[in-house]
Order: structure tokens, then C-alpha cells, then sequence
């Protein structure tokens, strides 16, 4: 245990390098040390659900390697290391070669794709995609193959669709839900972005789910609780994320749906941060770019000795769903309340007010997605 330790960040995606990027911008010698599980390659990963439309290899959407990035920002990288566990008493890492002392730990290790029971067993017939190396993976799979079952209907599954269909694929969707992104947008939003993706060819079993699964020789065959079988040359599972909170559990700090941290974006530990999707803050956890980017400007000031406080403001989704341009500002702190519905076929305006009559969130279809910087200046903060 020892102050002259590095200050560590667990973690290259978005909230790993961009807490880096915004620390130094604040602190050019303190010594910093970032460690990643996959190559560390710096990449977009919201890219990567627009990739197969524009024909784009994996290697195509990494944009800079880890030695670049780590000349960049005066740090060390350290790849292909798995962490394994933390000794908060000993302020040390444990991972699979060894262990690191650090000064203070920044937790920024994202979520992982849920997977279905039995999909182990599919092998390479159903795939996820939540970072550069899934997204190569399923390019590798897809090879030669037009006809792809999603599973899920969410955001990201619904972008997913968009994206393949767009590249030529013939694509179909199973959903237990009876809608596109429920608990995100209302029925009348979501029936506006299932027509245009209908528009593309995409074939939607919604209010239906999966009963058994098997490989075939041509790809996948799924047999859904109606009864009826739908056969893919390949799956892509899409059913949602949830936090990397093994190591923090484990180690005995607090976690909800993320590692619980506060406005300052720390954790029960004082010396041990987090954020990104593998944070809940304040009870919120937001797996999207906006919040990730605010809180890396927060923590970084904290971090060089500027205690600050995270301030959410309002942040809007832009949902990639071209068929139907959509943008949604659910209404993620005041989830009571109730939507009025304007608008007709693909344009629809839908607008969440609390019950004391305050605007809460949105969600734009089409030609109604105009209106979004009018709405955000009425939409009250995240976390004043
Ligand atoms: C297909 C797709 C499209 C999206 N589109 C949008 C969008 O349009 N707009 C938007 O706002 N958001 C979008 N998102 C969400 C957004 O991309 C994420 O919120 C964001 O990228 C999360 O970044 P992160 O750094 O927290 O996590 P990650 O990118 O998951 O990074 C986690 C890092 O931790 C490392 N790691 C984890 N565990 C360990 C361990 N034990 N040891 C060592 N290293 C470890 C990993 O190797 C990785 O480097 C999308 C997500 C997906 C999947």
C-alpha cells in the first residue's frame, strides 16, 4: 500500500480512455496506469451497430492502438490483463499474472451482453455483440449467410435490425415484449419505428418467446412458445446488458443494478471510483455515451484534487434506427407520470410529464425530431 502507487483505471472503453484524456487535460505527471482485458484498441462502440451497413470491417472501426494511446496520454497500457480480484487493505490488484499496487482505482468495466439459457450450447450460431472483437466475430460468421434472427427487441437489437437490413439481410425479430424498446419509449412511438423497419423487410414476432434453440447444419433453428420454428443461418442475441460488478461485489463493495457510487462518483471505498455502464449513480444507471463523458469531466477534477460533484443535465438518446429517426429522453428520474401522443404516422411527438405537470422526457419520431432542442431546454436536470 503506498501513495506513490499509479492512479488505475480498470478499463479502455469510452469511460476509461475518456477519463484519461479529461485527467490529463488537469494533470500532466501523476503516474497512470490503465488495464484491459481485450487489445485496448480505442474505438466507438455505438459504431459498431452501424458497421454492416457501411460495409466496415472491424479493423476499419478501431481507431487508435493501445501503444498510441498510451503515448498519448503519458500513461501505461496494459493489455490482454484480466483482473481477477481486489485487496482493498493491501490497495492492490490481483489479475492473472500477478498483482498491481495502485493509490486510487477508477472502475470503468463496463457491462456484458445477458445471454440465454442454452446459448452456450450454439456455439458460433448465436452471437453478441457488445465490443470490437464480438462485432469481427459475427462479421467472420456472417459470411456468405443473408438470413439473421435477432433476439431482442431493444435499442440495441432494434439498431441491429435497422443495420443488417439495411446491408442486404434479411432479417427477423423475437420479442417477449409487445413492443420495440419497452420501458424506453410508448407503444405508439415504437409501433412508428416497427413500420420502418418493417419498410426494410424486417419480419418481427413481438409478444413471443423463445422455447427451445438448436444448431443445424444450415445455422439455427428456434422454436418459439406458440409452437412455431423459424430458422437462421445465424442468431445474433440481443437481450440486454448488465454491469460488471463481480470484482467490486467480491471485494465487499456496495452494488445495485451497478457499483453504487455518489456525486463524486465514489464507491463505499473511498480510494475506489467508478463509471460508465459498470456504475449506478445515485441509483441511476445509464448505459449510454452522454452520462459516461459528463462523469469523466466530473471525476477527473476530483481525481486532480478538485472535489466535484457530477451535474446530470438532460441527455437525449439519438436511437440509430434510419428507417425511423428516433431520439428519446426517457424519463429516468421521475418514472411516474404520463405520456400524451401527438402526431400521425411516422412523426410522432411524445411528450412525459410528472404529475406536478413538469416535462420529464420525450420521445421524437421523423419529422418530429426537430423539435429536440426546443424540449431540452424545458426538460428538467437528471442531477441538478
Ligand atoms: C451496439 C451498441 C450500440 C450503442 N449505441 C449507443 C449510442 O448510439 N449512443 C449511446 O449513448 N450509447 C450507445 N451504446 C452504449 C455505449 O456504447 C456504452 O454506454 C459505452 O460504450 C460503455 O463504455 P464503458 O467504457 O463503460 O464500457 P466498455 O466499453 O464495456 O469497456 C469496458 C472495459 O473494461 C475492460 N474490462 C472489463 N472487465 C475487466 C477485467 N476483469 N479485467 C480487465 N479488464 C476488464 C474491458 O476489456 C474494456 O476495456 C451502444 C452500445 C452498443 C453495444
Amino acid at each position: 500500500m503506498s501513495d506513490s502507487a499509479p492512479l488505475i483505471i480498470l478499463g479502455t472503453g469510452l469511460a476509461g480512455y475518456n477519463l484519461a484524456r479529461e485527467f490529463r487535460k488537469l494533470d500532466s505527471q501523476r503516474e497512470l496506469l490503465l488495464i484491459t482485458a481485450d487489445d485496448g484498441r480505442f474505438y466507438s462502440k455505438p459504431l459498431l451497430s452501424t458497421g454492416f451497413a457501411k460495409g466496415k470491417e472491424a479493423d476499419e472501426l478501431g481507431m487508435q492502438d493501445a501503444q498510441t494511446m498510451a503515448a498519448q496520454l503519458n500513461a501505461q497500457v496494459l493489455t490482454g490483463v484480466r483482473v481477477t480480484g481486489i485487496d482493498r487493505e493491501n490497495k492492490t490488484l490481483i489479475h492473472t499474472d500477478g498483482e498491481l499496487a495502485y493509490s486510487e482505482l477508477v472502475l470503468a468495466c463496463g457491462a456484458q451482453a445477458r445471454q440465454l439459457p442454452g446459448a452456450a450450447a450454439m456455439g458460433e450460431q448465436l452471437l453478441s455483440i457488445n465490443d470490437l472483437q464480438d462485432y469481427a466475430r459475427f462479421r467472420r460468421a456472417l459470411a456468405g449467410k443473408q438470413r439473421v434472427l435477432i433476439i431482442g427487441a431493444g435499442l440495441i437489437g432494434s439498431e441491429f435490425a435497422n443495420d443488417l437490413a439495411s446491408a442486404g439481410m434479411q432479417v427477423e425479430v423475437v420479442a417477449p415484449d409487445a413492443q420495440l424498446m419497452p420501458g424506453l419509449i410508448p407503444p405508439q412511438v415504437a409501433a412508428a419505428v416497427q413500420a420502418g423497419l418493417e419498410s426494410l423487410g424486417v419480419r418481427f414476432y413481438l409478444g413471443r418467446s423463445v422455447r427451445a434453440m438448436q444448431p443445424t447444419e444450415e445455422g439455427l433453428q428456434v422454436e418459439l412458445d406458440d409452437g412455431s420454428q423459424l430458422h437462421a443461418e445465424l442468431g445474433l442475441s440481443a437481450i440486454g446488458l448488465t454491469a460488471n460488478t463481480d470484482l467490486a461485489s467480491s471485494a465487499g463493495l456496495e452494488c445495485g443494478r451497478g457499483v453504487k457510487v455518489d456525486r463524486q462518483l465514489r464507491s463505499s471505498d473511498p480510494a475506489i471510483y467508478a463509471l460508465g455502464d459498470c456504475a449506478e449513480v445515485q441509483g441511476l444507471s445509464l448505459m449510454y455515451v452522454m452520462p459516461l463523458m459528463t462523469a469523466a469531466r466530473s471525476l477527473a477534477q476530483t481525481l486532480a484534487g478538485q472535489t466535484t460533484q457530477l451535474v446530470y443535465g438532460p441527455m437525449p438518446v439519438m436511437v440509430k434506427t434510419p428507417a425511423c429517426p428516433l431520439v428519446v429522453a426517457p424519463p429516468v428520474t421521475s418514472p411516474d407520470g404520463n405520456w400524451t401522443i401527438s402526431g400521425s404516422g411516422a412523426d410522432i411527438t411524445a411528450l412525459f410529464h410528472t404529475a406536478q405537470g413538469e416535462l420529464a422526457g420525450y420521445a421524437l419520431t421523423g419529422a418530429a425530431v426537430s423539435k429536440k432542442l426546443e424540449l431540452n431546454r424545458q426538460l428538467a436536470a437528471w442531477l441538478p
